[in-house]
């Protein structure tokens, strides 16, 4: 019988999810779809049971519901308990379990660029679901510091504080972490601020950039934002969200399927339906 497989959200047309994994199905002629499910706040405890019920092999949750979906779920996986968050949910033995791939996933595309975190500074900017994530997951990797730099520095200092690894971790508001910005050797822009339709916008100035440093952006609409931009001006190696998002739906589909899929076709697949190229 077709395995039945979904991304929840709302609003959920935006999602690519359904055109990356539905192409690894029939590449790897595996009889299964993925489905994009839009599902409202208040029907989300109703959905997962009914996808329970049917049966559903596994899925996918986003925004809005990557941390209500928790106490929902049979059980969770250590980091993304530490996250609080879950996007990959697989269907073991009848048992719903929830895990996070979204910092595996921007480690997994650090890691073709720079082969070891070992001492290494790192710069967060924002502390919201995907900061967290790939937060709890650097901090493990052995970089020296991991500092978060938020427009509301009160939750930057909560997620430094709830760190368990002896770690130097700070928390900055934005406007400090522009002034130090020379410290450090990996920057990672995970705020909303750049993204499809506003694109003229940057969380901080770049003027005390590192010209050594790799700057991330984890927004892949537009592929350059104004934040990459700037920083590429500035001589730096600059890398867009494109990876983060191909190598956590790989992770995703490794759980679900057990086949590690090629992580190159799936880039080409959304880089085409994106118009663009890789950065
Ligand atoms: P979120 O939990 O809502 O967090 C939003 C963050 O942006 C917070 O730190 C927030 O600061 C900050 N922010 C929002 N508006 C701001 C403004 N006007 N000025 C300064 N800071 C502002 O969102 P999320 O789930 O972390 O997602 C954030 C971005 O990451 C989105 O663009 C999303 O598309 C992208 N993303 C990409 C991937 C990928 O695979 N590439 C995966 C997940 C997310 P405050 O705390 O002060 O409100």
């Amino acid at each position: 019988m077709k395995k039945l497989f979904a991304v929840l959200g709302d609003p959920i047309g935006h999602s690519m999810s359904p055109l990356m994994h539905n192409d690894l199905f029939s590449f790897y002629k595996m009889d299964a779809h993925y489905h994009p499910l839009q599902v409202k706040a208040e029907s989300l405890e109703d959905a997962v049971r009914g996808l329970k019920a049917i049966g559903i092999a596994g899925f996918n949750v986003t925004v809005p519901h990557k941390s209500t979906i928790i106490p929902l779920l049979d059980g969770i996986d250590e980091l993304a308990g530490e996250i609080g968050a879950v996007n990959t949910v697989v269907n073991e033995n009848g048992k719903l379990i929830g895990y996070n791939t979204d910092g595996p996933g921007f480690l997994a595309g650090v890691k073709d660029y720079i082969p070891s975190l070992t001492g290494k500074k790192v710069l967060i900017i924002g502390a919201g679901g995907a900061a967290r994530a790939i937060y709890f997951t650097l901090v493990k990797n052995g970089p020296q510091r991991v500092d978060v730099s938020n427009r509301t520095v009160e939750k930057a200092l909560k997620l430094v504080n709830e760190c368990t690894k002896s770690i130097s971790s700070n928390a900055l508001s934005l406007d400090q972490a522009g002034k130090r910005l020379e410290e450090y050797d990996i920057i990672v822009q995970t705020t909303m601020i750049g993204m499809y339709p506003i694109i003229n916008e940057q969380p901080l100035s770049l003027s005390n950039l590192n010209e050594n440093a790799v700057v991330y952006d984890i927004i892949y609409n537009p592929l350059e934002t104004e934040f990459l931009l700037k920083a590429k001006q500035k001589g730096a190696k600059i890398k867009n969200g494109i990876d983060m998002f191909v190598y956590q739906g790989a992770l995703a589909f490794e759980k679900w399927t057990g086949v590690s899929p090629d992580v190159g076709r799936m880039r080409q697949n959304v880089l085409k339906q994106l118009g663009g190229t890789r950065c």
